[in-house]
């Protein structure tokens, strides 16, 4: 059988996407806060209930804008997990903060509540956290920390789009959370994201970082009759064009969640006790989640690249996921914190497969025999 380069992930796009974008350029709004903005906040209003939810150029931006809302003093220190995106640690680096890097639980790559708790003193302002996979485990116990400590909890959920963690939103935990539109993500517009501001107090000062550090929402309200520069700010407002996009993929996005959690389940009770070698992660109780992620877990780093060079080979493009931070060639020669075990075993035991709605069944059987077939070797 002739099976193609199998990719780890495409984008579905057979909605209206290609309508909304038309439409974009023919009422001439393609900057941002257009029509289309609008009309993708109130989608987040009405279907995730999320009232305050503005458009961003990326995740990246996201977390920036949370770092700004900070208002860091030198010194002040934010704790985040060391098994993650790069974006996470840099977005608080560029606006002065310590970054201060926790480990993950044993049995999932979301952060530690322990490891957490024992960075905490009166330097920290917030902490970071990632819903894995879409996986929410821990992040209520990680809110309530933040709370316990009067911190700010930053919810990175641009894996989590319309999950749940205990009948709650992804997305809805954090003071403050950022989702992610970007091409390897579940839903996209090609580069974008979504700053969540669940805390009122942030809002109106998000608004102005986001315009530039001008008042210009409130002129385009009418509030006020000319608008000016009032705080620091970039331009980390999307696109109407891309907005346009993002709204033809957010009208699919249950569908694509659907029909990815298929595969999911057929991946799971294909791989049920496979053999020593590769292990299923645990299922965590509450997680109404969204098939974001696949992955197996490899019992030694020997193993994870052996299978994956197999896997390639076969033409099939399965990977590994995020190299720990606080080992990673910019910061390991400032790391002076604990040994962050887990962070370590996640990076080199995950081989995610390819997970997305091109996969025909034979994809799926293709993959599921491959797999299968490294272990009787
Ligand atoms: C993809 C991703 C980001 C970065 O998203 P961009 O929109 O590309 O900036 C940040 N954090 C996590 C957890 C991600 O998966």
């Amino acid at each position: 059988m002739a099976v193609g380069r199998i990719y780890y992930n495409r984008p579905y796009i057979q909605g209206n996407e290609m309508a909304y974008i038309q439409e974009a350029i023919q009422q001439n709004f393609i900057s941002g806060q257009g029509p289309f903005t609008k009309k993708c906040q109130d989608w987040f209003d009405r279907q995730l209930g999320f009232e305050r939810t503005l458009l961003t150029t990326s995740c990246t931006d996201a977390l920036e804008m949370c770092a700004l809302l900070l208002d860091l003093k030198e010194g002040d220190e934010v704790i985040l997990p060391s098994f993650a995106f790069v974006s996470v640690a840099n977005a608080f680096l560029l606006h002065g903060a310590t970054l201060k890097f926790a480990d993950s639980q044993s049995d999932h790559p979301n952060l530690s509540l322990e490891s957490v708790e024992s960075l905490i003193n009166n330097r920290t302002r917030a902490i970071v956290f990632i819903d894995y996979a879409g996986m929410g485990v821990g992040v209520d116990q990680m809110r309530q920390l933040a709370e316990n400590h009067n911190l700010v909890l930053i919810e990175d959920a641009a894996h989590g789009l319309g999950a749940n963690y205990k009948n709650k939103k992804i997305g809805s935990f954090g003071h403050l959370s950022t989702l992610s539109f970007h091409e390897s993500k579940n839903i996209t517009c090609g580069e974008g994201g979504a700053l969540i501001v669940n805390d009122e107090r942030y809002f109106e000062r998000a608004c102005v970082l986001l315009e530039k550090g001008t008042n210009r929402n409130k002129f385009r309200q009418g509030v006020i009759n000319k608008y000016e520069w009032v705080d620091k700010g970039a331009s980390y407002l999307l696109s109407d064009l891309n907005a346009a996009m993002l709204l033809g993929q957010l009208e699919n996005l249950q569908f694509i969640n659907e029909k990815r959690i298929e595969i999911w389940n057929t991946y799971r009770s294909a791989f049920e006790n496979i053999n020593e070698e590769i292990s299923l992660p645990t299922l965590p109780e509450f997680c109404d989640h969204n098939a974001h992620i696949f992955y197996l877990l490899m019992n030694s780093e020997e193993s994870q690249k052996e299978i994956l060079n197999f896997l390639n080979l076969k033409s099939i493009w399965a990977t590994f996921h995020y190299l720990p931070l606080h080992l990673s060639p910019f910061f390991k020669d400032q790391y002076y914190g604990p040994e962050l075990k887990n962070a370590v075993k996640f990076s080199e035991s995950i081989v995610r497969l390819p997970l997305h709605l091109h996969l025909a069944e034979v994809d799926i059987n293709y993959i599921i025999k491959w797999v299968k077939n490294y272990c009787e070797d």
